[in-house]
């Protein structure tokens, strides 16, 4: 920890990690009023939230009220309660469902973030009181990637793509597994199949799921001129006297910058899937973190200084898993989807084995 003194840059908050909770969190910020930088570790700006399905799961979104959804809290509150098992502290429930929608109206300011219903994508658990099994996430509306401009080469490449591209959506990917069985499902796999070739023909650069969000807060953040320094890692939390965060120390183009947080420091450092040690010690499974499908920069730095600065850590043996298969060595491990895209992967089929390879290690 260094002193808080000499600083190179001032803003009233720095927020580290450009993942959607990172840009979300800039936005609204910028929205308050205050100035804002957002610092980011990696080459390229998204963070998992870029590797990700993008879907959002928040009650009563306005996207779902314009859909005529007229969600009763109390149901939300029974599912939330039913699927957390008396873990989460009924107040950060009632946060949760209480300011979810009012966080999505404020990002939701931005002519850029547009969102869709995910119509058919189940709540995870629809048989539990509360549960919806037309679901209630919304995704980011496709967005055609070229009007980030010189932005688009620090985009995160997406881990998730199908023989067609990307861009198809969660939605497009449970009707196509629905084909097969219902004639509404042949008919919206053939207006997806029209839409992914007509994108192809006018050579858009058409992504879907989560880089499509952060395409779209990106915008959000140009337009509101919130800067974005990519390529700069937090290494230090500075503190007062008295222990209060006031700045954090950056490496940047190989030397150190100080970054003062006015009114403070938000860590959006994202989890730690790959940093083998934290996997060891604290989830269940352990498992590899070459295999992981997360951003390959969450090492859990923010969580490492943020524990060193006496900060409480809850849900640490919690993840979001998923079945990955790698080609080789070296490459990016890719998931194992349940649909009908598990038919052009190499994922294991079932009764016929698997084609992949073990790595070797
Ligand atoms: C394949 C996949 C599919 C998923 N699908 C969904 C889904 O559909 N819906 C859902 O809700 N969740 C989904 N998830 C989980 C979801 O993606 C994450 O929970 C979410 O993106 C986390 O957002 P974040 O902003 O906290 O972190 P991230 O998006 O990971 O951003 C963290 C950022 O911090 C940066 N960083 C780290 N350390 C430093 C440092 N020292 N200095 C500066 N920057 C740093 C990283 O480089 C990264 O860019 C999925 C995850 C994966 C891997």
């Amino acid at each position: 920890m260094s002193a808080e003194t000499g600083w190179d840059h001032e803003y009233d908050l720095v927020i580290v990690g450009s993942g959607g909770g990172g840009m979300a969190a800039a936005l609204t910020a910028h929205e308050e009023g205050l100035s804002v930088l957002v610092v980011e570790k990696g080459k390229k700006f998204g963070g998992s939230t870029a590797l990700s399905g993008g879907g959002i799961w928040i009650p009563n979104n306005p996207t779902l009220r314009a859909r005529g959804h007229d969600d009763s809290r109390e149901s939300i509150r029974r599912y939330l309660d039913l699927l957390t098992e008396g873990r989460v502290p009924a107040a950060r429930l009632d946060a949760y469902v209480d300011n979810g929608p009012a966080a999505m109206e404020l990002i939701s300011k931005s002519k850029w973030m547009q969102f869709f219903w995910t119509k058919g994508y189940a709540d995870y658990h629809p048989e539990l009181e509360g549960g919806r099994p037309l679901g209630r996430s919304i995704e980011a509306k496709p967005f055609d990637t070229r009007k980030l401009g010189d932005d688009e080469k620090y985009q995160r490449p997406n881990n998730m793509k199908g023989p067609l591209g990307l861009w198809i959506t969660s939605k497009d990917y449970h009707d196509l597994a629905m084909a097969k069985r219902t004639w509404a499902g042949r008919r919206a796999t053939m207006i997806a199949a029209w839409r992914v070739s007509s994108n192809m023909i006018r050579r858009r650069h058409m992504s879907t799921g989560g880089r499509a969000l952060v395409a779209r807060m990106r915008m959000a953040l140009k337009d509101a001129g919130i800067p974005l320094w990519l390529k700069t890692k937090m290494t230090e939390l500075v503190t007062a006297e008295d222990g209060t965060v006031t700045g954090i120390v950056v490496e940047r183009d190989g030397a150190p910058v100080r970054l003062r947080g006015r009114r403070g420091v938000l860590l959006a450092t994202g989890g730690f899937d790959h940093n083998q040690r934290m996997r060891d010690e604290y989830l269940p499974e352990g498992g590899r973190e070459d295999f992981a499908m997360g951003a390959r920069e969450n090492t859990g730095d923010g969580i490492r200084l943020g524990e060193g600065l006496g900060a409480a850590l809850d849900f640490m043996d919690d993840a979001w898993w998923m079945p990955a298969v790698r080609h080789r060595p070296g490459r990016r491990s890719r998931w194992c989807p349940n649909g009908p895209s598990r038919e052009w992967s190499s994922c294991p089929r079932r009764g016929s084995g698997s084609r992949t390879r073990p790595p070797r290690t």
